[in-house]
């Protein structure tokens, strides 16, 4: 779907950075088209009507228009500004934590609808109930899944085989390993019991909904924590190098 000269988005607000004297970048997950940068000028100047709608978690409905590179937001409205989570420490973590990895992983201009309309209903969540680390696990499937990097769960990611498959995960080839060809690789390996492999398949398949009433144990969503973020690591960092922001954040989050 090109843009065309004026076109108007759907859009939650990662991150704004200033430019210029008067103006700011904004980095923008649109519903339409994907990431964007985007220029919204004067917004420092404290009548600017794009003053709000541009702050970063926002959701807004935003006006924009093509310019030679960025291009420029000339109107926009708030939709939701997430007053509660932006007062509670924790929340706002975790609004770090999700629109980082966003910024740093979306490529520009590349539509993601599904991921798009998933993380307004999470924070959306957040806002309303509070933080439940469960919705960041939510969150991370949806990212995974959403960009193509869904993990095989229902058949061996090597031979296809779907009997003895065992609790051997391969980070590298992105999926559950049967017996024999657990025997027979040479890559790391991620131990996942029975609880922590039907925790994932939910956390994959399953409405916010449902997943909001899972109580997990403390070790099952340990582990699951653990998993995800070697998965995102090893196919995410190399190419947005996430490593370091992701643990910087969650060292500051407190644990459930
Ligand atoms: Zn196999």
């Amino acid at each position: 779907m090109g843009k065309t000269l004026y076109y108007k988005s759907l859009g939650f607000i990662l991150r704004n950075r200033d430019y210029l004297e008067a103006d700011r970048l904004i980095s923008i997950f649109t519903e339409k088209y994907g990431k964007i940068g985007a220029i919204a000028k004067g917004v420092k100047k404290p009548k600017s009507s794009l003053r709000a709608c541009t702050q970063p978690f926002c959701y807004s409905e935003l006006f924009l228009r093509r310019g030679k590179s960025l291009d420029i937001v000339s109107q926009g409205r708030i939709l939701e500004f997430f007053g509660h989570s932006r007062e509670d420490m924790v929340s706002v973590m975790y609004l770090l934590y999700m629109t980082e990895i966003l910024d740093k992983i979306l490529p520009e201009n590349q539509p993601y609808p599904e991921l798009f309309f998933h993380t307004i209903e999470i924070v959306q969540t957040l806002e309303n109930k509070g933080p439940r680390p469960i919705l960041l696990r939510y969150f991370e499937a949806q990212v995974m899944n959403d960009l193509g990097f869904s993990p095989v769960l229902n058949q061996c990611v090597n031979c296809g085989s779907q009997k003895a498959l065992g609790e051997f995960f391969s980070i590298v080839e992105g999926g559950l390993l049967c017996k024999e060809c657990y025997q027979r690789t040479t890559e790391p390996v991620f131990f996942m019991n029975a609880e922590v492999l039907a925790v994932l398949k939910l956390l994959l398949r399953a409405d916010l909904k449902m997943i909001e009433r899972l109580r997990l144990n403390e070790q099952t969503h340990a582990q699951i924590e653990r998993f995800w973020e070697k998965y995102l690591e090893y196919h995410l960092e190399r190419r947005f190098a996430l490593k370091n922001a992701l643990s910087v954040l969650k060292k500051m989050m407190p644990s459930e």
